[in-house]
């Protein structure tokens, strides 16, 4: 295709402000697919992802569009992910495009996730198009929206495009504005090949699928292609675009966004953001500003049932062929026995691979309490990168401990702003930024991820009544006075409920946490300490009183049928619940024994 009648763009946007249904739209009034064909929200494909109303992977799809200049162009839509977690492949996805439209819910107005995604867009130079969506709705309010948008991220809104992609109102405007104020790639066919890897995944037919945008030289059938990372070689069986469904074509030339498979056995040989050249006369230098997506957060997770251990180191390598991101290795519990330690870009993706191993492969976990990685400097000078605080060493032999901080940026409406501070000065938050958009307040706090990892993103919403958005980057470790503390039922140490505390916070944390697994844990026919330990020092202590009646008493032993059911049912219950020496703690007591409120 002539460089000229290509546009290459992405769509960004806050969570529910209606990112998908515009791509449909764009996609429908293109006739690209049949509105009989149509499915609602054609790009989001996986389940989770539908039911959750979020997009996890990047996704693409061309566009052959007729525009009312009489010329036909190619827009080729790159659709991004919409959550914190996958900051790193919205980046690099920004980077294969060169422009954004950016939506914003003209009833709603703009949120911490837009100005997240914006960011990237602005550092990934692109043109930009507001798109002000939801205009339908009676609350939309197009002036005060574009003027939010031209204060908080000062960029030039009076052209905006109002937008239902609800009617259809407003989105011939839209590919107006795409081939008009986008400006074309450039490239040059002649050079050596140069290629951005921008996703992979695996389909069940085809193997390994790699999304490609050719920045230079031209991709064929055929040919031998090398990924400049690590410098595997692979031959190209096919190529194609799609459209949105796979159309198979014979090249892809300079500006061109479409996918490659080359019989490359798992999706972690391939990598975000890696360069794909020529085995042969190949290019000199790779792209810039590559750097494989760490996991942050790390949980271990067992099965409930023993018996399906293989079966869930099964399911796990499986996941992990699709996601390179996603990392893990096998881990044994005193208490829970054996099991991986996984780690994941964040919470979302934690639960998206969690829900997964449980809903399609029919396995029940435990999740164990989330951890951040530690740096932990010993005495002797080296550093210990701690994923799990069971395996934090001795402390004679430590240092001092570093934490992992971040950036977050919170949006609110004025009413819960002071909320919103209380809840992060609990947090161990150091306030930065504090500046006013209209009616709602932009804080930026300085936190521990620790902080923040497990149910703020919970606590903000119930204390805003769901009103804030929030958003944030890691910005690197600080030293703080960091402990591990340890939980005691039954005088045994249960590992799976170790986590690494402020000192200040530790006698609260650790009335809190005994506190809710007096309620968590079912009462047994003898009395249970609990206690939480720093060392060997206790600083919060309750007792489960011993259960005084038979739970069968009350059935008289007259109704045998009953009986035999509440037994039963005693079973099945049973089932979600480990064994702790004498003790019988149910599955979800480790989630639900470290939310703090
Ligand atoms: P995304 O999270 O940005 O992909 O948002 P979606 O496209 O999933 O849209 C979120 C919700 O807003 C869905 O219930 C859509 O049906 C709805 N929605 C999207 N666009 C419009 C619009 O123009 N008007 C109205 N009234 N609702 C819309
Ligand atoms: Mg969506």
């Amino acid at each position: 295709t002539d460089l000229a009648k290509i546009r290459n763009f992405s769509i960004v946007a806050h969570i529910d402000h209606g990112k998908s249904t515009l791509a449909d739209r764009l996609i429908q009034e293109t006739g690209t697919v049949e509105t009989r064909e149509m499915k609602e929200q054609l790009l989001d494909s996986m389940d989770i992802e539908r039911e959750r109303g979020i997009t996890i992977k990047a996704n693409t799809v061309r566009i052959d569009y007729l525009a009312d200049d009489g010329e036909q162009y190619v827009l080729n839509l790159i659709d991004t992910p919409g959550h914190v977690d996958f900051a790193y492949e919205v980046s690099r996805s920004m980077r294969a495009v060169e422009g954004s439209l950016l939506v914003v819910d003209s009833s709603q107005g703009v949120e911490a996730q837009t100005l997240a995604n914006v960011y990237h867009a602005i550092e990934a130079n692109h043109e930009i198009v507001p798109v002000l969506n939801k205009i339908d709705l009676p609350a939309s309010d197009c002036d005060r929206v574009a003027e939010q948008i031209e204060d908080v991220i000062g960029i030039d809104a009076t052209g905006a495009i109002q937008v239902s992609a609800k009617t259809g109102q407003g989105i011939h405007e839209t590919l107006e504005a795409i081939v008009k104020e986008l400006p074309a790639p450039e490239g040059n066919r002649d050079a050596p090949l140069k290629a951005m890897l921008v996703d992979s995944w695996y389909d069940a037919y085809l193997g390994v699928i790699v999304l490609v945008r050719v920045i230079d030289g031209v991709l064929r059938k055929g040919d031998r292609i090398k990924m400049m990372q690590n410098g595997s070689v692979h031959p190209v069986d096919r190529i194609g675009v799609f459209k949105p469904e796979m159309t198979m074509i014979d090249e892809l030339g300079p500006g061109e966004i479409g996918f490659l498979t080359a019989s490359i056995k798992q999706v972690r040989d391939t990598r975000v953001g890696d360069t794909i050249t020529h085995e042969k006369k190949g290019c000199a230098e790779p792209l810039p500003g590559f750097k494989p997506a760490q996991p942050v957060v790390f949980c271990g997770l067992f099965p409930v049932d023993n018996a399906e251990f293989e079966d869930l180191r099964d399911s796990i390598e499986k996941l992990a062929l699709n996601d390179a991101s996603f990392s893990y290795e096998m881990e044994t519990s005193a208490a829970l026995g054996f099991g991986f330690r996984c780690g994941f870009l964040g919470l979302l993706h934690l639960e998206v691979i969690r829900d997964r191993i449980e809903r399609e492969y029919n396995i029940e976990l435990i999740t164990t309490a989330p951890s951040v990685i530690y740096h932990v400097h010993m005495r002797d000078g080296t550093m210990l990168e701690l994923h799990n605080p069971a395996d934090m060493p001795d402390l004679t032999h430590v240092d001092h401990i570093e934490e992992p901080r971040i950036k977050a940026t919170i949006l609110v409406p004025d009413e819960y702003l002071g909320d919103v501070l209380k809840l992060c000065q609990d947090r161990r938050g150091i306030q930065l930024d504090l500046t006013y958009a209209g009616s709602r307040a932009m804080v930026v706090y300085d936190l521990p991820l620790n902080e923040v990892v497990f149910d703020f993103y919970d606590r903000l919403k119930s204390v805003t009544k769901g009103y804030a958005s929030f958003d944030y980057q890691l910005t690197g470790y600080r030293e703080d006075f960091l402990v591990k503390m340890t939980v005691l039922v039954n005088e045994d140490p249960v590992d799976a409920l170790s986590t690494m505390v402020h000192r200040d916070r530790a006698e609260q944390r650790g009335r809190a946490l005994v506190e809710k697994l007096k309620e968590l844990i079912p009462r047994h026919m003898f009395k249970i300490p609990i206690q939480a330990a720093i060392g060997g020092r206790v600083v919060a202590r309750e007792t489960l009183s011993a259960m005084r009646k038979d739970v069968t008493a009350k059935c008289y032993g007259g109704d045998v049928s009953r009986k035999k059911k509440l037994l039963e049912k005693q079973k099945a219950g049973k089932k979600k619940m480990r064994q702790f020496g004498k003790v019988e703690i149910p599955q979800q007591a480790f989630i639900n024994a470290l939310k703090m409120d």
